[in-house]
């Protein structure tokens, strides 16, 4: 397989799954971590490695290192391998993931900001999303008449703060998720609401036109849920961990135990609770991006536009959320080609600087 993004939180599992399913690795590509690269091409000896940064290329232990976006489409187009792994993070997994599909291959899609951004020009049937909740739905689904389909979210770090304290969130605060460890940029997005927002966007695209909705969770342990015309409900519940949704991803047959399964005696009782917007102000808009995923684009290069600024100290937790809903407000144009949405993500990002 080729995999991009193998430093970071997704990337590390998948190869611990490629392991146990004996997949060899064709193509590494990684930013700045050049430690525990050189440890992963130890280990899985693979032809071929990409880095973010030129200045690293002689810290890497490998004959064939090239760095840059450019080279990690070309390594993508060059490989033989038919299975890519997307697990960059942010809009930089876009032009990846066109390119992947363009040659043919299939996606194993962890990077959600392909789909948000550009999901009304990605043809889902190649593509196997890399998310609890998708796959947990995928699991449910049967040929009966739905009704709705529910995705469940943690609430994030600060689903039990006073709301007052909000504003004066830090960057650090907002890293102590309760149930995941994941990479920093899906955790803030955890703390706003906007990777719920993200997997309902992802939801649509993938599994097409209906009835989605989220809520809280405390526990992680019940990913999706749906609800049938007939009134019955089913739910999917699984342990907190990516190992099963990437292990679908890259062998399909879910044959082989991945994780123990839940113990509902030992859980003893789970808690629900409804995502409000004054906690989750960006929740405002969800109805209204639901009928119009079109403009995912404008949400994400906005969210992502806000990170960087509240990373750099430059905007307070809340105003991510403030930041977002003003730059939707602002653009309600809707991409009609893949060329829009890069000119969309580009004009959204001047707007916020
Ligand atoms: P991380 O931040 O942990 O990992 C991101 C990866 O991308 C790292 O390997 C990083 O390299 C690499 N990278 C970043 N910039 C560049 C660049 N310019 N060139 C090459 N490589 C680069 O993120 P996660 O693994 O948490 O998330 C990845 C994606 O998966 C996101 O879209 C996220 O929303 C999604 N996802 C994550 C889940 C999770 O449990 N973590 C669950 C479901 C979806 P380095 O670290 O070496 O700098």
């Amino acid at each position: 397989m080729i995999l991009l993004g193998s430093t970071g939180s997704i990337g590390v599992n998948t190869l611990e799954v490629a392991k146990k399913f004996s997949i060899s690795v064709e193509v590494l590509v990684a930013g700045n971590n050049i430690e525990l690269l050189n440890s992963q091409i130890r280990e899985h000896n693979p032809k071929t490695v990409v880095i973010a940064n030129k200045d690293d290329i002689h810290k890497v232990n490998h004959n064939s290192v090239t760095c840059g976006e450019e080279a990690i489409l070309r390594a993508i187009e060059e490989a033989q391998s038919d299975l890519v792994v997307n697990a960059l993070v942010g809009f930089l997994g876009l032009r990846p993931t066109l390119k992947a599909l363009k040659m043919g291959k299939k996606v194993a899609l962890a990077n959600k900001e392909s789909l948000v951004a550009c999901g009304a020009f990605i043809d889902t049937a190649k593509i196997q999303p890399i998310d609890s909740e998708h796959f947990g739905l995928w699991y449910l689904m049967q040929n009966r008449p739905v009704e709705k389909m529910i995705i469940t979210a943690s609430g994030g770090a600060f689903r039990d703060w006073d709301i007052a304290r909000l504003e004066s969130a830090t960057l650090e605060d907002t890293q102590k998720h309760p149930n995941w460890s994941m990479g920093q940029k899906i955790t803030i997005d955890s703390a706003t609401m906007m990777n719920k927002m993200f997997e309902l966007l992802e939801a649509r695209w993938l599994f097409g036109e209906g009835r989605y909705d989220a809520i809280i969770e405390t526990k992680s342990l019940i990913h999706a849920l749906i609800d049938f015309k007939d009134g019955s409900t089913t739910a999917h519940f699984a342990h907190a961990s990516m190992q099963l949704p990437i292990a679908f991803a890259l062998d399909g047959k879910m044959q082989e135990n991945i994780l123990p399964h839940v113990d509902l005696l030992k859980i003893g009782s789970l808690e629900f609770r409804e995502i409000t917007t004054d906690r989750y102000p960006i929740w405002r808009i969800k109805e209204e991006l639901l009928k119009t995923p079109s403009r995912g684009v404008v949400v994400n290069a906005a969210n992502e536009a806000a990170i960087e600024k509240f990373i750099a100290k430059e905007i307070g937790f809340m105003d991510i959320a403030k930041t977002v809903i003003k730059a939707y407000e602002k653009f309600d144009t809707l991409p009609k080609s893949v060329d829009d949405v890069f000119a969309l993500d580009e004009e959204v990002r001047a707007f916020i600087v």
